[in-house]
């Protein structure tokens, strides 16, 4: 099978390109940000604390966790409820990067996410897919962009989807929670060091050209 690891911070636009490669190359693409942010709404609902690791560990057993690709798109079902649209608020974001510090939490998601690579040839985007997940990757790539174009990319899709926030609040919180993915303990979102590094501050279509001409290379 091949896989494709793309990884980076929130915003440098690794889900745009990611469907852009899927759909050349005809592979699944895999968001695993929203594994995390299922288990952020489930916590959430429960009135959890997402930093509290017993508490967010003694809800892991509960939650049963399903993907599925409906039109050829990715949809994440928390107990049989499709949570895919409820998962993409700023209020979510943060707490799934909190939740995501969790070991518990990681080694939950762990199989689910290698067996997708197992069974379909994926391009899978995340923080830590180049590192953890698929350390054997058939071409790893790690995307970044300026602050500025990831915080207007993110605060325009947030805005898309009815949430009111200003450009100010959306650069804080990702810069947060930037910090906090990259310097966590556990899987950390660092590029592995045979990672390729792709900035995505300007065209995007200059960008999957590039990322499918190295794809290309390497798999023909
Ligand atoms: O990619 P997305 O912004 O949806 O991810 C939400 C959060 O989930 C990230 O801020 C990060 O803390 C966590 N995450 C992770 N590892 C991944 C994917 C996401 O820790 N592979």
């Amino acid at each position: 099978m091949i896989s494709i690891a793309i990884d980076g911070p929130s915003g440098a636009g690794k889900s745009t390109v990611a469907k852009a490669l899927a759909k050349k190359l005809g592979y699944i693409y895999v968001d695993t940000g929203a594994l995390y942010r299922t288990i952020a709404l489930f916590a959430i609902r429960k009135g959890a604390e997402p930093t509290n690791e017993e508490q967010i560990c003694a809800l892991l057993p509960q939650i049963k966790l399903d993907v599925k690709y409906v039109d050829g798109t990715q949809r994440v079902f928390l107990c049989g409820e499709d949570v895919s649209d409820k998962i993409r608020t700023n209020e979510i974001s943060m707490c799934a990067s909190k939740v995501s510090a969790i070991p518990a939490v990681r080694a939950f998601l762990l199989d689910l996410q290698r067996d997708m690579a197992k069974n379909n040839n994926v391009i899978m985007d995340g923080r830590d897919i180049g590192t953890v997940i698929l350390p054997d990757a058939t071409v790893k790539f790690f995307m970044n962009a300026s602050e500025d174009a990831k915080a207007r990319r993110r605060h325009k899709e947030l805005l898309a989807k009815g949430e009111k926030i200003s450009l100010e609040e959306v650069k804080k919180t990702m810069a947060e929670r930037d910090k906090n993915d990259s310097a966590r303990k556990i899987a950390p979102a660092v590029p592995a060091a045979d990672a390729i590094h792709l900035d995505n501050s300007e065209s995007l279509e200059k960008t999957i050209e590039t990322a499918i001409n190295i794809i290309m290379e390497k798999i023909i």
